[in-house]
């Protein structure tokens, strides 16, 4: 039940959470505006995005301060810390990190020297090619020998020393031995280079800087404010500063900001690979990804999941809360009426105060508790929009035939999950996926339900109305659209 902390976690059941993002980034450039104050309320919008370490940082022109710790925003942040961040640019990370490593040196932005100034990085998403760039780094660094040296238990490799772990800390690194003029020209160098998923959001002394790989994996979106411009992973976190919506960061290019406006530049052609798993549970529902609202997708897969795996049934009720634009759809399609059947304690995952062993015994009651007289002697269709080992639905199953329900039927918004995700996702091993193995007759048995149907890989892609050769469907196919790299578990570990 509880977190890296020791404190209580949002997730029903933190042992089966859900795929996890693994970071959500902000900028902004608006002189005149408080800048730190608005990353942190953007940062605040995407707080789902991560929940480990969260940070800051701005520049005012002339001097870049950097604030960053473990936590959530609102745990690392109070009002004095962000007096103490003054400027008219700066960028913000929210970070979640795989386990073993939710350590602060890998929180973000990190931070860098180069030859055209120092360099604050963000970034959501994970290059698959590590180890090669690794070895560029290495061959470069003759130029930069002032950096120490340390011996890496892991690989018995000497690596130069970094601050962290993840590939992040490598890009701010590789920044310094790039070519070019300044800081746009390496850039442009160098994001060429790197392979897999990347949204960044970087910044010097006195430009803000956007980046999305030529697949566009990870969202980034760019907005307008009456003085600036901000950019973000979602438009949720737009919406949530007042900038209105221009466009996506396209996939393939970096985009500039300074007191000489807004300047694009192409580093690759765009190949989109969008992920498909924003749509069914990641993003926020309130954001919109290539023109498509989340929560309309949402909506319309429970309709098809409503059409493909029809039931005769009493009601409808989501696992809270992210079954339930899906729960909704299914109500609509299939006539059932759409009910309550769980509460959820809503701020049970904000409490400060670490439960006792009594209370983590409790289990998912601690946070959910069934509603007996909307549940008792009916025939119930729970919706949710992913199963990953499972625990989750088991227990819910329980809990709600001990609460008297009659039949069982679960309807499942995503295709079964049996390939890892390397573009930035976290979720259960293969061997842990319950997809992985088990036939879907099988799972419905092992969860304890009367029934159990998933939604297909094409009524999936369908409901979001994206073209299917434009959305990455790797961990239901295993169908990878970058290439993956061949040391995969370390890989894993450096994801952000
Ligand atoms: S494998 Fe592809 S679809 Fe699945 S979570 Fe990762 S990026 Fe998204």
């Amino acid at each position: 039940m509880a977190r890296a902390d020791g404190l209580l976690t949002h997730e029903i059941d933190p042992t089966d959470r859900k795929p996890q993002d693994q970071c959500g980034v902000f900028g902004i450039w608006a002189p005149g505006e408080d800048v730190a104050k608005l990353v942190y309320f953007g940062l605040y919008a995407l707080q789902h995005r991560g929940q480990e370490s969260a940070g800051i940082a701005t520049s005012n022109g002339e001097q870049i301060l950097v604030y960053r710790d473990m936590g959530l925003v609102s745990q690392v942040f109070d009002e004095r810390d962000l007096e103490t961040l003054p400027g008219h640019l700066a960028i913000g990370h929210t970070r979640y990190s795989t386990t073993g490593s939710p350590m602060w040196e890998n929180a973000q932005p990190t931070l860098g020297p180069t030859p055209w100034g120092t360099v604050a990085l963000a970034h959501n998403g994970n290059l698959t090619n590590f180890e090669e760039l690794e070895a560029m780094a290495d061959a470069r660094r003759p130029a930069h020998d002032h950096v120490v040296r340390t011996h890496t238990k892991k690989t018995g490799r000497t690596r130069p020393y970094r601050d962290s772990t993840n590939d992040t800390s490598l890009v701010t690194e590789l920044f310094a031995s790039a070519e070019g003029k300044d800081l746009t020209e390496a850039a442009l160098e160098m994001f060429p280079k790197l392979v897999g998923a990347f949204s960044f959001v970087f910044m010097d002394e006195t430009t803000l800087y956007a980046a999305r790989d030529p697949h566009g994996v990870r969202p980034l979106a760019l907005g307008r404010l009456e003085h600036g411009w901000v950019v973000a992973s979602e438009t949720a976190a737009l919406d949530i500063v007042g900038a209105s919506f221009v466009r996506e960061v396209e996939p393939g290019e970096l985009i500039a900001i300074d007191e000489d406006g807004l300047r694009s530049y192409r580093f690759a052609e765009p190949k989109p690979a969008r992920c498909v798993f924003e749509y069914v549970y990641l993003a926020r529902p309130d954001s919109v990804i290539n023109g498509k609202l989340v929560h309309a997708s949402r909506a319309e897969m429970g309709r098809v999941l409503a059409r493909e795996h029809p039931v005769e049934a009493d009601m409808v009720m989501a696992t809270p809360e992210s079954g339930t634009p899906a729960a909704v759809g299914y109500a609509e399609e299939s006539g059932i009426p759409f009910g309550q059947g769980l509460m959820k304690n809503a701020y049970v995952g904000r409490t400060f105060i670490q439960p006792s062993q009594t209370l983590r015994q409790q289990g998912i009651r601690l946070k959910l508790n069934p509603l007996k007289e909307n549940i008792a002697g009916k025939r119930i269709v729970v919706v949710d929009d992913s199963i990953v080992r499972g625990n989750t639905q088991r227990a819910l199953v329980r809990m709600l035939r001990e609460a008297g329900a009659k039949e069982i039927h679960i309807r499942i918004s995503s295709p079964p999950v049996k390939w890892p995700c390397f573009y930035g996702i976290d979720f259960a091993t293969r061997a842990e996926l319950i997809a992985n193995g088990l036939t879907t007759d099988e799972i419905c048995q092992s969860l304890g339900a009367d029934s159990l149907g998933y939604i297909s890989v094409d009524g999936m892609i369908a409901a979001t109305t994206q073209e299917p050769k434009e959305l990455c469907t790797a961990c239901f196919t295993g169908t990878y659209p970058i290439t993956v790299p061949s040391d995969a578990a370390t890989a894993l570990e450096r994801s952000c």
